[in-house]
């Protein structure tokens, strides 16, 4: 058995301080997307359950936000050193239950290290500003007020994350809420539970206070609806799909709630016909390739200019027929399994609808006749009509879709033309073409010369349109999970 997996096979709820079974007592099992088998049991937390974490975290609203924040911030520092001493045994949860990469999942684990950290450090920039009174005529008297603004902790956050990054990107959501002097009530996807209840177990440990963090495993609907709905619940803090964004953002603007959606993406990677291809190479394999392209910022289109494409879409395949495929916990796995077995059978679709629509495979696209696992293998295709629906829907899986194009204003439009919005790369050694580009493709992040999933976890981060609304990063999230408080003094005689 994994270490890290509930010793009884099965997991709780942290509910007010304390680990609870589900209220119906029902359970699912988590499968190993690597084996096919079953992990371990998790829990089926009931809309009842849901209430429960969102009143014991409303009850804990006072006093954790109230707590110094140099008291929160040593917390969350103890939360941080708690991660970095259990890093192998969380790295290899999450290798098992969500397929990833062995080596990938210990750098995921190293960046939440960083984030609890950062949140820690951020506590400090939390601030108002002051403002002249004087320079303003009205009202009158402004000769003896002195005006500042101060942030006080919003309330109660829900923080809901995706299956794809189960340890850090579901902190960033924590480690922002609690920083920012919130309580917390988190839901992991249900592809990968054992993760935050790990988590959860150190939050606990560190000393975070029995209501200020609670965690619920459950059905996304029952369980979800239940915490956006809650009249407590003051912002909902979400990464995941732009369908069950949008329906959140729907729910919670019924209670003039805020929400910060983190969505999907079609991620446009440029590559120029001066590019340097030993470096856009390989920044591809990392972007369609890296943990089987189920990222956010995958690149899931590959834009190439025509006078270079053939020599780029060769050696792309040539690297990705050596991409070494296997099951995520052996140390040299480069590509692992998809989620489940429905992501993979997908996928095969989306093969078959580009090559009739002319598409050329020039490797992989086909998934193995047998052997356990949900496993895709690393696919290029190249001459990817623009309608084809691997570009016009999120593939989420190792597929290399490469568009080619002429002119750098059919780049553009190409780019721009889908609904989303998350991050670009480009790849040229001219200048006055990137910053071209850099200007005029609409995303929340552009890359000149690295691959679209490099993210600094201290820096902004979203997507415009239906990509994303509101801005991660500790800092960012945090200004968001507060609320901004006017204070005036009048010092007249
Ligand atoms: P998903 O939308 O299927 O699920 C995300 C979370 O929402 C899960 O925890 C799920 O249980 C929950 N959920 C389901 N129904 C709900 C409801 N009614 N109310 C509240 N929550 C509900 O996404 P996924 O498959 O886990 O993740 C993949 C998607 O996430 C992709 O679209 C990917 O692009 C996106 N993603 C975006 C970012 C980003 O930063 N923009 C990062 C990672 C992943």
């Amino acid at each position: 058995m994994i270490e890290g997996l509930p010793p009884s096979g099965r997991g709780s709820l942290l509910i007010g301080g304390a680990w609870h079974p589900p209220t119906g007592h029902r359970y699912a099992p988590v499968i190993d997307p690597s084996t096919g088998k079953p992990l371990a049991e998790a829990p089926l937390a009931t809309a009842e359950d849901a209430r429960a974490a969102i009143e014991a975290a409303a009850a804990a609203e006072e006093s954790w936000g109230r707590t110094p924040g140099h008291a929160r911030g040593r917390v969350l520092r103890e939360v941080s050193a708690r991660i970095r001493a259990d890093r192998e045994v969380l790295s290899r949860l999450i290798a098992s239950e969500v397929g990833k990469p062995i080596a990938d999942a210990r750098i995921e684990v190293d960046r939440a290290v960083g984030v609890y950290a950062l949140a820690a450090e951020e506590i400090r920039q939390l601030g108002g500003e002051s403002y002249p009174a004087d320079a303003y005529e009205l009202p009158a008297g402004n000769e003896t007020r002195m005006l500042f603004t101060v942030r006080d902790p919003i309330g109660v956050v829900v923080a809901i994350g995706p299956f794809n990054f189960p340890l850090n990107l579901l902190s960033h959501k924590i480690a922002s809420g609690l920083a920012a002097g919130n309580p917390v009530v988190a839901k992991p996807s249900s592809s990968a539970p054992f993760t935050a209840l790990r988590l959860a177990e150190h939050l606990v440990a560190a000393g975070v206070p029995p209501g200020a963090f609670n965690l619920v495993v459950g059905p996304g609907r029952s369980v979800g609806d239940t915490l956006v709905e809650h009249p407590a619940t003051r912002l909902v803090t979400f990464t995941g799909s732009t369908e069950m964004g949008k329906h959140i953002a729907e729910r919670a603007g019924r209670g003039a709630k805020r929400v910060i959606l983190e969505m999907g993406g079609l991620d446009p990677m440029v590559v120029l016909d001066d590019a340097p291809l030993d470096r856009a190479v390989p920044a591809a394999v990392r972007g369609v390739f890296g943990y089987s392209g189920q990222v956010c910022t995958a690149s899931k289109r590959l834009l190439v200019q025509e006078g270079i494409a053939e020599k780029f879409s060769q050696a792309l395949a040539e690297r990705a027929r050596a991409l070494k495929v296997g099951p995520a916990l052996e140390e040299t796995t480069e590509v692992g399994p998809v989620i489940d077995g429905t992501a993979a059978a997908r996928l095969e679709t989306l093969v078959h609808d580009a090559t009739r629509r002319a598409a050329t495979v020039l490797v992989g696209g086909v998934r193995p006749a047998e052997g356990a696992g949900s496993f895709f293998p690393p696919t290029v295709l190249d001459k990817v009509p623009e309608e084809a629906r691997v570009v016009q829907e999120e593939p989420f899986g190792p597929v290399a879709s490469i568009l080619r194009f002429a002119k750098l204003d059919d780049a553009i439009r190409i780019a721009n033309a889908t609904p989303y919005g998350l991050q670009a790369a480009v790849y040229t050694r001219d200048l006055a073409r990137a910053f071209r580009l850099a200007q005029r493709l609409r995303v929340g992040g552009v890359h000149l010369n690295d691959p679209t999933s490099l993210r600094w976890d201290a820096l902004p981060f979203g997507g415009v349109r239906e990509s994303g609304l509101g801005r991660e990063g500790l800092r960012y999230a945090m200004q968001e999970m507060t609320e901004v408080k006017l204070v005036s003094v009048n010092y007249a005689d």
